[in-house]
């Protein structure tokens, strides 16, 4: 934890941990120290973690890094947070991240960007996002493990823009209690760390049944850690045909089939297979996801959270929200809130929400049959390209920085669990990272397979 907590104060120029919590870190250390003598030590004991900003930590600055929770220290401690700090893990802080976890660059902070510790010459480059924090923090060894969330693939694209492994859980494998809501029906929890055991060993501490959340499932915990090194023999793993994306670079074409040849060198069989809907995946996502995060974002009205603002001599109750919403978030929020109503909007509910729900249903209906067919794991690309220059996305049209997503939302809309590992290097010397998707609560056979691709 000491020495952490040191790397964290000489990395300050990565931007990644944006609240420091040292004495609370040194005393739950010490606090490990004492359970390890006493030989009762739980799986995470004395573990220094980071946890993302979008996590409320129990009398620690949780912002979600918006300027609207300007101030709110939350009364109470997120599931999966909690869960951790029981097993043992000591949180060194919170972590930098897009707001409200809209973007894949870490770019719509309020804190300012977190940078990637991975360079070319002078050229800073985004971690990705929207956990962009985490990953730099565990890319740069600020800590052992880190939370991320991912609702369209804010745990698995940074994780493959700094050479870490991150695993998003099936969907109601953690609970989403306590953690800021973006889209309820898309968002979990889950790991980001250095290796696959790692992520098996944090994974497990952070998954579980909780009556708070009611989409959490009442299912028993595996042993990922134990379940680690069983090898890939005589399993069935698919390469779906619709993600070879025209114009898709040739680096990211050879790691995907150099991915392939490993797997099957190690014993599996790699099967050609087809998800026909891949191509409604992205606009279907950018309709639910606004959707309900419109809906999850109108909490924030000045009244019962963080900022308010300045009203003037006259102004109602209705001032007050458009000033305080005007104010508070960011144009990336409002971009989507505003979305959002459109879409679920009584003129063109049918047109583009309930459309989209048809949609997601078509696609998941794509992985059902594969999965059905005796295919195990999905292999792809974990991002179209490697991390890209800070500055050089954000303000070009919003639609270029979704394209992004290309590879990771379709996990999502079928509630599946996917992770991302890291899997060579471009040219220029940065990490690209290969993506398996599995079968519903197969969260052991995916780092089983993750082990022999890293
Ligand atoms: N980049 C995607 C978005 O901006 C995904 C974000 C996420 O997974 N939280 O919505």
């Amino acid at each position: 934890t000491e020495a952490c907590l040191k790397a964290i104060d000489a990395a300050d120029a990565l931007n990644a941990f944006v609240h420091k919590t040292p004495e609370l870190a040194l005393e739950r250390a010490r606090a490990a120290d004492a359970r390890l003598a006493a030989g009762a030590a739980p799986s995470m004991c004395g573990i220094p973690v980071g946890i993302k900003d979008l996590f409320c930590t129990e009398g620690v600055a949780s912002q979600a890094a918006s300027h609207i929770l300007n101030g709110f220290r939350p009364e109470y401690e997120s599931t999966v947070s909690a869960q951790l700090r029981d097993a043992g893990a000591v949180m060194l802080g919170k972590l930098n991240m897009d707001e409200f976890a809209m973007g894949s660059s870490n770019e719509t902070s309020t804190y300012g960007d977190a940078v990637n510790p991975w360079k070319v010459d002078d050229r800073r480059l985004t971690p990705g996002g929207s956990s962009g924090g985490s990953a730099a923090a565990v890319a740069a060894d600020l800590c052992l493990g880190a939370t991320g969330t991912d609702t369209g693939g804010s745990i698995r694209q940074p994780a493959a823009f700094t050479g870490t492994v991150g695993i998003k859980p099936t969907y109601g494998r953690c609970s989403r209690w306590g953690i800021v809501a973006f889209a309820s029906s898309l968002d979990q929890a889950g790991p980001m760390t250095r290796t696959v055991r790692d992520a098996a060993i944090m994974l497990e501490a952070m998954c579980g049944h909780d009556p708070m959340d009611s989409t959490s499932a009442d299912l028993p915990v595996p042993d990922f850690e134990a379940a680690l090194g069983a090898g890939v023999k005589g399993r069935k793993i698919g390469i779906p045909r619709e993600y070879r994306m025209e114009g898709m670079p040739s680096e990211i074409e050879k790691l995907w089939a150099d991915g392939a040849d490993m797997l099957r060198d190690a014993g599996a069989e790699i099967v050609d297979i087809s998800l026909p809907h891949t191509k409604y995946a992205l606009p279907t996502y950018y309709v639910i996801a606004p959707a309900e995060a419109s809906s999850n974002l109108a909490r924030y009205d000045g009244v019962r959270y963080g900022h308010r603002a300045k009203l003037a001599q006259g102004d109602g109750i209705t001032e007050m929200y458009e000033k305080t919403r005007a104010e508070g978030f960011g144009p990336e929020v409002q971009r989507r809130v505003m979305i959002g109503t459109y879409v679920l909007s009584a003129g063109f509910y049918d047109a583009y929400y309930n459309r989209a729900r048809k949609v997601r249903t078509l696609i998941k209906r794509d992985f059902d049959t594969v999965f059905a067919d005796g295919v195990d794991a999905i292999l792809t690309p974990a991002t179209p390209s490697a991390a890209f220059g800070l500055g050089e996305m954000v303000d070009a049209d919003p639609v270029q920085m979704y394209l992004n997503d290309v590879f990771t939302v379709t996990v999502n809309l079928a509630g599946l669990p996917g992770i991302a590992v890291p899997a060579g290097l471009d040219r220029q010397g940065l990490p690209l990272g290969l993506q398996l998707i599995g079968r519903p609560w197969d969260e052991a056979g995916l780092l089983n397979t993750a082990q022999v691709l890293e």
